[in-house]
C-alpha cells in the first residue's frame, strides 16, 4: 500500500449517499471494499463499483465472524446505513472491538449535529438513535468521526423547488421561509467524507460541513432559482402550528420528515449554533478543495437535472 492511503470499508455503499462516498475514495486512491448483503438488490452499481475497482464484501451484520474479518482488512470503516439499520451499527461496533485494529470508525451521521438539537419528538427519537451510537463509540475508545453533513443538497432542492417537473408552479413553504439552512452537494459530501475519514486532524472530533456560501434560507433559494429560471412560483406557507400538529397527528415512520423539516426550514437548525473549539468547520482544512455553492448546485441542476433516486428523508 502506498503511502498516505488507508484501506476503507463502506456499510450502506451502495445506498442514496453511500455510494458518493465509495466513488469518492476509489477516486482518492484508497482501496475500497463494500460490504453488501448477499441479496442486496443494487446488482448494477456494484457491478459499477467492481468495474472501478472496489472489493465486494456480502455478508450481514449480524454475521458476527464474517464482520470482524471484513473489519481487519481495513483501516477505516465508514456506515452509511440507513436510518431504520442506525442500531445495527452496534454490531459493526463489536466487530471493532474485537479486530482491535480500526483507526477510525464513521458511523452513519450525516445529517444535522445531533448533539445540538432539540428537535420535535418524532424527530428527537430517531436522533436519540444515533446519539447512542455515537455515546457507545466514545464509551468504546474506538478513534472516531462524527460528521454533520447538513441537508442533502441535490435532494432538498428537488424537494423544495421540483427542478424535474417545470411546469408546476406551486410550492410550498415551511413557516416564514426566512430561516437559514445548509445544503451540501451530495458529490461533495462524499468527497470530504473520505478526506476527513483520513485526516489525523479530524480523530475525535465532531466535523461540521457548512462553508457560509451553502447558508440559505427557502426565500433566499427560490428567488435565486426564480432569477436563474425567469419562472416565477407560487408559495404557500405551511405555519409552523400546522407542522407540530401534523408531527402529532401522522403515524410513525411518517411523522418523522415533518419534523426534520420544522427544525431545519422552521428553527434553522443547521445554521443556529456557533461552530467554536468543540467542533470542526471542514472547508479551511482542505485548501485543494471547495465545495460547490448552492448556486453553482442550481447551475448543476439546469445544466442536467439530477433526480436523486430514492433517499429516505433523515
Ligand atoms: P439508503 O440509501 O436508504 O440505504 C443504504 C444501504 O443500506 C442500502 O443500499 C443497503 O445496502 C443497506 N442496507 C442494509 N440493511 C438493509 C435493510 N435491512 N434494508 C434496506 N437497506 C439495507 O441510505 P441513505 O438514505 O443514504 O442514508 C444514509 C445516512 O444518511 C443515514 O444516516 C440517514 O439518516 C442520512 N440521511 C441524511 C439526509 C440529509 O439530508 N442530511 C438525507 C437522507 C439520509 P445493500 O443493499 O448493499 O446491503
Amino acid at each position: 500500500m502506498k503511502q498516505n492511503e488507508s484501506r476503507i470499508l463502506i456499510f450502506g455503499g451502495t445506498g442514496y449517499i453511500g455510494s458518493y462516498m465509495v466513488k469518492a475514495s476509489i477516486k482518492l486512491g484508497h482501496p475500497t471494499y463494500v460490504f453488501t448483503r448477499p441479496d442486496s438488490n443494487k446488482t448494477d452499481i456494484l457491478t459499477e463499483f467492481q468495474s472501478m475497482g472496489a472489493i465486494i464484501v456480502k455478508g450481514r451484520v449480524d454475521e458476527h465472524d464474517k464482520l470482524v474479518a471484513a473489519v481487519r482488512e481495513v483501516d477505516v470503516v465508514i456506515s452509511a446505513l440507513a436510518y431504520p439499520q442506525v442500531l445495527d451499527q452496534l454490531k459493526i461496533l463489536e466487530a471493532i472491538k474485537i479486530a482491535g485494529n480500526i483507526k477510525r470508525f464513521l458511523p452513519s451521521d450525516f445529517g444535522l449535529e445531533e448533539d445540538r438539537v432539540s428537535a420535535l419528538p418524532p424527530f428527537e427519537a430517531f436522533l436519540n438513535k444515533k446519539r447512542r451510537i455515537r455515546r457507545a463509540i466514545e464509551e468504546a475508545k474506538i478513534p472516531y468521526t462524527f460528521v454533520s453533513a447538513n441537508c442533502f443538497g441535490a435532494y432538498f432542492i428537488n424537494y423544495l423547488l421540483h427542478p424535474s417537473h417545470p411546469n408546476k408552479q406551486d410550492i410550498t413553504v415551511y413557516g416564514s421561509g426566512e430561516a437559514k439552512a445548509v445544503l451540501i452537494y451530495e458529490e461533495d459530501i462524499g468527497i470530504y467524507t473520505i478526506k476527513v475519514a483520513t485526516d489525523p486532524r479530524t480523530c475525535n472530533r465532531v466535523v461540521v460541513y457548512r462553508p457560509p456560501a451553502n447558508v440559505v434560507s427557502q426565500l433566499d433559494l427560490i428567488s435565486l432559482w426564480e432569477k436563474k429560471t425567469g419562472r416565477f412560483l407560487n408559495k404557500t406557507h405551511i405555519t409552523e402550528q400546522e407542522i407540530v400538529t401534523l408531527s402529532q397527528s401522522l403515524p410513525d415512520p411518517e411523522n418523522i420528515p415533518v419534523s426534520i423539516l420544522h427544525s431545519v426550514f422552521v428553527k434553522g437548525a443547521t445554521a443556529d449554533f456557533e461552530i467554536g473549539d468543540d467542533l470542526v468547520e471542514a472547508s479551511p482544512l482542505y485548501p485543494e478543495l471547495k465545495f460547490s455553492t448552492v448556486d453553482q448546485l442550481i447551475d448543476i441542476f439546469l445544466k442536467n437535472p439530477i433526480k436523486p433516486a430514492s433517499a429516505a428523508f433523515g
